[in-house]
């Protein structure tokens, strides 16, 4: 046995089904839990609030059961090789111990040093994986495979009281210990206002307690329910938060649904059909994550540049104070003005408006994807590179392997928020005006609010003319199969909708 080595918490900030932690604790007599707040990374274009306030959360959640058993979470601000050898010059240890990280180029970059300086100083890093993505998977044909495998593997759990006593802090470390550490403003960062419930508790309690509501009450309107921008903050499970900062594994919440659809099988409740076909619906999506995960994985160069080569020859010549606009709900677009307000305030916006806001970035203000990426991702609570960075260049449309879709904000009003609820929630300037002269029409007609920055129609007709001329080409259509033989999916296709 290995006698001291930390645990290096990155996006896995609990303590069941985590398999660096399980593994730290059964190889090493010693385990100091480390959570290292990078400047770079605090710095960072893709860095916001939002995320601070999630690390914090669940890392104060984190601390405090760790010191219920006597034990405590170190907590480092510096770089995070500046970290490790803070902790070394004072206690010595042999191991680290984290999980593998997706990230973005900063993270990747990161990990690379820090793998570079292990190798120099001798110390044993060991990356577990704590999801369905494969790292160094060659062959796409194996993954489904194995994903299944990792998924139905059982749980890994908790450690007991007695495992967790030997995560205390020495006592050599303790100068090292920080206090007022777990406050956003520390960082420079605003403190989400106390009470409002506007955004999620990020922490392991809360993602349990969001996995059992939606199984249990709150999952029966999931099918139907999660493209309207009004019940997907009550239909759609919400553990997206969880799933991406680590207070909860995907697979933790598959095999709990799985379990809920056995209840199911052959129940007489009326119900019981509506809830499978929600269910059913769910897993799929649970799968979708890995895959999307995945890609970036295999191929981190795509935060950078489109899966599809032929794509880079796209022209996006919309103006740079576009972007601003759309980023602050000014685009004169009701729907998508109401989505950007609202994630400014929540955090959180469903799939299907997600899709809506970057189609109308990239097809209609004609914004280059890689200029929303940053921006949006500082907008979501969930961020989480390898769903984002995927999901971003498939609705952009240069993946190619997808139909293009261009989405009409004004459709996207009428079939999904009929009565202009969602838009009156998010523009106050639009409260005291009746539906039908909101809904249907491509902007308000009301004066008072902002005139649309172009023109729907003709804007989103010229970027499928531009686009149908890259995707007609024969380079394209190569390169097409090639994206589609590395990243494609080989789930049949009734198997992938949902
Ligand atoms: C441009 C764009 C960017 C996005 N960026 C992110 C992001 O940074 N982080 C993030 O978690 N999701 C992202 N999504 C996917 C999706 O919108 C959210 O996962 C979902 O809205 C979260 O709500 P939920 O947890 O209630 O989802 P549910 O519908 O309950 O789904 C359960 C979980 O499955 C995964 N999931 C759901 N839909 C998808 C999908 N289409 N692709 C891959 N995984 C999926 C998520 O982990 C989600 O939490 C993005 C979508 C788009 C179009």
């Amino acid at each position: 046995m290995q006698r001291a080595a930390l645990w290096w918490l990155k996006r896995d900030f609990q303590l069941a089904d985590n398999p660096a932690l399980t593994a730290a604790l059964d190889e090493a007599e010693r385990v100091v839990p480390v959570f290292v707040v990078e400047p770079s990374l605090l710095d960072a274009a893709e860095t916001s609030a939002f995320h601070v306030n999630a690390w914090l959360d669940a890392a104060r959640e984190l601390r405090a059961r760790l010191r219920a058993v006597g034990s405590e979470l170190l907590l480092l601000r510096a770089e995070a090789i500046e970290a490790f050898e803070r902790a070394r010059a004072l206690w010595s240890f042999e191991a680290i111990y984290s999980h593998q990280e997706t990230g973005s180029a900063l993270t990747f970059q990161r990990d690379r040093a820090v793998a570079r300086w292990c190798r120099e100083t001798g110390i044993a890093w060991r990356e577990l994986p704590q999801s369905g993505v494969f790292r160094g998977l060659r062959d796409r044909d194996e993954r489904h495979r194995r994903w299944t495998a990792w998924t139905r593997a059982p749980l890994l759990p908790a450690p007991d009281a007695a495992r967790l006593a030997r995560t205390a802090l020495p006592d050599a470390l303790r100068p090292l210990a920080e206090a007022g550490w777990d406050r956003p403003d520390a960082y420079g960062f605003p403190s989400p206002p106390a009470g409002t419930g506007t955004t999620q508790p990020v922490s392991e309690a809360a993602g349990q307690a969001t996995l059992t509501d939606f199984l249990s009450a709150r999952g029966i309107g999931y099918s139907g329910g999660i493209s309207s921008p009004n019940r997907a903050f009550r239909c759609g499970s919400r553990l997206s938060v969880h799933l991406a900062w680590g207070t909860l594994t995907a697979r933790a919440a598959y095999q709990a649904t799985r379990c809920r659809l056995d209840e199911l099988k052959g129940s007489p409740e009326p119900d019981a059909a509506r809830w499978r076909r929600s269910l059913t619906s769910f897993l799929s999506r649970l799968h979708w994550r890995d895959h999307f995960i995945q890609r970036l994985e295999s191929e981190p160069e795509m935060e950078f540049r489109a899966l599809n080569p032929a794509y880079e020859a796209l022209v996006f010549d919309g103006p740079p104070e576009w972007l601003a606009a759309w980023r602050d709900g000014r685009t004169g677009f009701p729907l998508v003005d109401a989505c950007m307000r609202c994630l400014r305030a929540t955090g959180f916006i469903n799939f299907r408006m997600r899709a809506m806001i970057t189609s109308v970035a990239c097809h209609t203000l004609h914004l280059d994807w890689r200029a929303i990426m940053r921006p949006m991702a500082c907008l979501y609570a969930d961020y989480e590179p390898g769903i984002h960075i995927s999901q971003l260049q498939m609705q952009a449309g240069v993946v190619g392997i997808n139909t293009l879709r261009v989405y009409n904000p004004a459709k996207q009003i009428q079939d999904h928020d009929p009565r202009a609820t969602f838009v009156k929630t998010w523009l106050p300037e639009l409260r005291d005006i009746a539906p039908e002269r909101i809904v249907g029409h491509q902007a308000s007609p009301v004066s008072a609010y902002v005139a649309p920055l172009t023109d729907w129609e003709t804007s989103s007709r010229e970027y499928r003319t531009r686009y149908m001329a890259v995707r007609r080409l024969a380079e394209t259509r190569q390169s097409a199969a090639a994206v589609l033989a590395k990243h494609g999916s080989r789930l049949k296709r009734g198997a992938r909708r949902s």
